[in-house]
C-alpha cells in the first residue's frame, strides 16, 4: 500500500500538474515565491473571493495592514527576540523593519484604534495576511513550503466566556469549508499547557475547558497534545485526510493570554474597569499558497467546476461555425463563468484531446446542426457525452454546478 502511494503521489506532484496546466512558477532569483500565471491566479481568487464572502455573512471585518513594520512593535510583540532568525529585516532612513512574519501584531494596532467596550466583543479582523518567513532554502517545496505566503488569517478580540461560543462558530466554519472544497475527514487535536507558560493554572484550566468543550458540543473526535500548547494558550490543531490518505494540518484555532496585553489592548467591561481581551488565532485554509497546493494534488489537476481556471472551451468543427461559438462565448462570459474559445483550424478530435490534457471540465461543440439552432454539443472531461443543450439552459446549469460547489453536476 505504501509503495502505490507514493507512486500515486509522484502523479499528483502539484509541481508538475502546474506546468502542465501553466499555473504557477518558481525561479531560483526568487525562492520560495510564487510567479501565479494567469490560470493559477483565477483558481486563488476563486479562493480569496470565497473566504471574503464567508467572512462577510459571518461577522468579521476585513483589513489590510502593512507588510513593513518597525523593529520597536515586534520587541513589543516579543517576535524580535524569538523568532529573529525567521524575518527579513531591511532599513529606512537608519530604522530597521521587518517584513512582517505573522499578522497579530498589526491586527491589534487596528482594534488598539478608538475605545472599544464590551459591547463591541467578540470583535473579528480578518485579513488575507501576506507573510514573509526566512525558511532555509534547502528546506522549500514546490506551494507547500515557501518563504512568501497569504494566511486566511483572523483574530477575534473576545472576553473569557466567550472563548467556547467563538470556538464552536469557527469549527462549523470550518467544517463549511472543507466539505465545500470536497475534503470529508478531518482530525482533531487538542494542545494544552507546555511546562514554559505564562497565566495561573485557573485560566488555563477555563481555557483548555472552553476548546475541548466546543469540540464536545460538536461531537467530534478528539484527541490530546499534552504539553504541546504555545506558551501563551492552548489550541486545536485540524488535520485533512486526502484522498490518498495523506494528512495535512491546514486549520487552528489558538488562545492567547499574552500578546494583547503586551501591545496594549484593552476595552472597558460593564463595570467601567479596563479589561485586557483574549485573542484567538484562527486560520482555515492555513497558508493559500500550501491549501492550493494540496488541492492541486487533490483532484490530480481536475478541478471541481467551481475551481477550474477555465470551466468550458468551445469549439467550432469548421469556420461556418466560427462566428456562433465567438458569440455564444462572449454570452456565457456575460453570466461569468470561465470559458475559452478553440477556433484553430484543426480537426476536433484534436482540440478535445488538446483540451482534454488541459482538464477543462467542459467541451462544448458546435456543428451546424448546433450554430442553426442555437445549442452546443457537451462532452465531458472523461469523454461522456451529454448530447446538445440551448445556450441559455447550459448557462443556467453551469451556474448551479458552480454555487453548488460541484455538488451537482451538469445533466443534459
Ligand atoms: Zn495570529
Amino acid at each position: 500500500i505504501y509503495l502505490t502511494r507514493i507512486e500515486e503521489a509522484e502523479k499528483r506532484d502539484h509541481r508538475k500538474i502546474a506546468k502542465a496546466l501553466d499555473l504557477f512558477h518558481m525561479q531560483e532569483e526568487a525562492p520560495g515565491m510564487v510567479f501565479w500565471h494567469e490560470r493559477g491566479w483565477r483558481i486563488y481568487q476563486a479562493l480569496t473571493q470565497y473566504m471574503s464572502e464567508l467572512w462577510r455573512n459571518h461577522g468579521y471585518r476585513e483589513i489590510r495592514t502593512p507588510q513593513l513594520v518597525d523593529r520597536s512593535l515586534w520587541e513589543k510583540s516579543g517576535h524580535w527576540q524569538n523568532f529573529h532568525a525567521d524575518m527579513f529585516v531591511t532599513e529606512s532612513e537608519k530604522k530597521l523593519f521587518a517584513v512582517k512574519p505573522m499578522n497579530c501584531p498589526c491586527h491589534i494596532q487596528v482594534f488598539n484604534q478608538g475605545i472599544k467596550s464590551y459591547r463591541d466583543l467578540p470583535y473579528r479582523l480578518a485579513e488575507f495576511g501576506s507573510c514573509h518567513r526566512n525558511e532555509a532554502s534547502g528546506a522549500l517545496h514546490g506551494l507547500m513550503r515557501v518563504r512568501s505566503f497569504v494566511q486566511d488569517d483572523a483574530h477575534i478580540f473576545c472576553t473569557e466566556e466567550q472563548i467556547q461560543s467563538e470556538a464552536i462558530a469557527f469549527i462549523d466554519l470550518l467544517h463549511k469549508v472543507y466539505e465545500d472544497f470536497g475534503f470529508k475527514e478531518v482530525i482533531y487535536k487538542l494542545a494544552t499547557r507546555p511546562k514554559e507558560r505564562i497565566g495561573s493554572d485557573e485560566v488555563w484550566d477555563r481555557a483548555e475547558g472552553a476548546l475541548s468543550e466546543a469540540l464536545n458540543a460538536r461531537n467530534l473526535p478528539w484527541s490530546e497534545k499534552p504539553g504541546e500548547g504555545a506558551f501563551y494558550g492552548p489550541k486545536i490543531e485540524f488535520t485533512l485526510k486526502d484522498s490518498i490518505g495523506r494528512f495535512w494540518q491546514c486549520g487552528t484555532i489558538q488562545v492567547d493570554f499574552s500578546m494583547p496585553g503586551r501591545l496594549g489592548a484593552e476595552y472597558v467591561a460593564k463595570d467601567n474597569s479596563k479589561q485586557v481581551p483574549v485573542m484567538l488565532h484562527r486560520a482555515i485554509f492555513g497558508s493559500l499558497e500550501r491549501f492550493i497546493g494540496i488541492l492541486i494534488e487533490e483532484h490530480s489537476g481536475c478541478f471541481p467546476l467551481w475551481l477550474a481556471p477555465v470551466q468550458a472551451v468551445l469549439i467550432n468543427i469548421t469556420d461556418a461555425q466560427a462566428e456562433y461559438v465567438t458569440k455564444a462565448a462572449e454570452f456565457l462570459k456575460n453570466q461569468g463563468l470561465r470559458v475559452e474559445l478553440d477556433l484553430r483550424n484543426e480537426k476536433v478530435g484534436f482540440k478535445i484531446r488538446d483540451h482534454t490534457l488541459q482538464r477543462v471540465p467542459y467541451l462544448l461543440v458546435a456543428g451546424d446542426r448546433e450554430a442553426g439552432s442555437n445549442t452546443l454539443a457537451v462532452r465531458t472531461l472523461t469523454g461522456k457525452d451529454l448530447g446538445t443543450i440551448s445556450l441559455e439552459n447550459l448557462a443556467e446549469k453551469l451556474a448551479g454546478e458552480v454555487v453548488s460547489y460541484g455538488r451537482t453536476v451538469l445533466t443534459v
